[in-house]
């Protein structure tokens, strides 16, 4: 039996009103912040960054903000970590969903070491040693970033949308609180609910899927299956919120095990036109599914199960094929579009994604059915 390695944060805090714990945990850590949140926009007129920075002023933290865009690039991240250095920070604490948290996961490390996030990116330098310590806080259920050892960042330079992955890229520090995620809107609600699905399922089917990784994806299925319509109906139901928190966190570190076919095409879709990740993945998730389900129709049946479908007495492929119906549900339920077209991707995108594809994301090798270009080329024609 071959051996793999479990990352995980060292500390994770969960439930509501937790972001009280911020200051004690940030004294813990050191007396100067920087404090990676979004631009100035719609999160500030949540009152959540202002309500931070108090925490942290009370117990005298000095803060220095810095804004993010959503996805954010190479630039941001070069600008931050410059700033973050020069202000003396010792450690980082990212407030938002997945664009903050990757910002600043990569701020933290590049803090401490030289050159441009671009040269880590692009594999031509290797991150040697520790940043500095990361607080992550996430205000969305979705990438579970603030499990993972992965910042995803674009590089328009190059025309792609590329993780950088490292161990120690991982927070130290998790704060839960889905109180935070109240003011979250109907539509984000939906998409990022569902990108945490999809962390499940894909880690789940994995081909590099470990005993942790499937106990972890399961139950995540299981509160999604439970509770995203209700997030995404009732935004101030706590129960529905915290769940999907809860599992958005189980489905990250899921992600040990790896990612399949959706998330090799997202992070293209999303280079090319700009189509936000959760985005594609809603759109993506049903067709890869589909191509996928004979070559690992068993887990399908689990994870269909777990979804709520009844597959008592259905044999292995007719109880794998729940697992289409329960997505397809899911997305009727929120309300998600379902085709690339409908949100702005022309025909003339296609060749350019799978060029960006072929070009950016062959690495990855867990998907259960072995990915080609005439897979990739049939998988985005469906989804379009
Ligand atoms: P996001 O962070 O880009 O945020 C989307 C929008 O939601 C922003 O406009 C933001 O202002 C708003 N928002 C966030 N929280 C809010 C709140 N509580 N109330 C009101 N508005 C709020 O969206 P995301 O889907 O969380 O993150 C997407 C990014 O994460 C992409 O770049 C994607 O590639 C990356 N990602 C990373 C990982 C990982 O493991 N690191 C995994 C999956 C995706």
């Amino acid at each position: 039996m071959s051996s793999y390695m479990i990352f995980s944060p060292r500390k994770a805090i969960v439930g509501a009103g937790t972001v009280q714990y911020l200051g004690s945990e940030t004294l813990a850590l050191g007396h100067r912040a920087f404090l990676v949140t979004y631009r100035p926009g719609r999160f500030t007129a949540t009152g959540i960054p202002e309500e931070v920075r108090n925490l942290l002023k009370v117990v005298g933290v000095d803060v220095v903000c810095y804004g993010v865009e959503p996805e954010p690039g190479i630039a941001t991240i070069d600008e931050g970590a410059q700033r973050c250095r020069e202000a003396g920070c010792d450690l980082v604490i990212g407030l938002g969903g997945g664009s903050a948290l990757d910002a600043a996961k990569a701020i933290a490390l590049l803090t401490k070491h030289d050159g441009s996030i671009r040269d880590y990116q692009m594999g031509e330098m290797k991150f040697e040693h520790p940043g500095l310590p990361v607080i992550a806080v996430p205000t969305t259920a979705g990438t579970g970033s603030e499990a993972t050892k992965v910042s995803v960042i674009t590089n328009k330079d190059a025309g792609v949308k590329k993780s950088v992955s490292h161990p120690l890229m991982v927070p130290e520090v998790v704060l839960l609180d889905a109180e935070l995620s109240f003011h979250l809107p109907p539509q984000l609600t939906a998409s990022t609910g569902f990108d945490a699905l999809s962390h499940a399922l894909e880690s789940y089917v994995s081909l590099n899927a470990t005993p942790f990784s499937e106990g972890l994806a399961l139950r995540a299925l299981e509160l999604i299956g439970e509770n995203l319509p209700r997030a995404v109906i009732h935004g101030a139901d706590l129960i529905a919120r915290s769940n999907m928190l809860i599992a958005s966190y189980l489905a990250g570190l899921s992600l040990n095990a790896g990612v399949g076919a959706a998330h090799i095409l997202a992070q293209p879709i999303g280079a090319v036109t700009g189509l936000s990740h959760s985005d594609s993945i809603g759109i993506l998730l049903p067709h890869v599914v589909r191509a996928n389900l004979d070559y690992s129709p068993e887990a399908y049946r689990r994870a269909a199960a777990a979804l709520g479908e009844k597959v008592h007495g259905l044999d292995v492929n007719a109880g794998a094929a729940r697992i289409v119906r329960a997505l397809e549900r899911l997305l009727a339920e929120i309300g998600q579009l379902r085709r690339l077209r409908d949100r702005g991707v022309t025909e003339a995108d296609l060749d350019d994604i799978l060029e960006v594809t072929l070009r950016s994301q062959m690495h990855i090798k867990t998907n259960p059915r072995p990915v080609d270009i005439d897979l990739l080329r049939c998988l985005l024609q469906e989804a379009f």
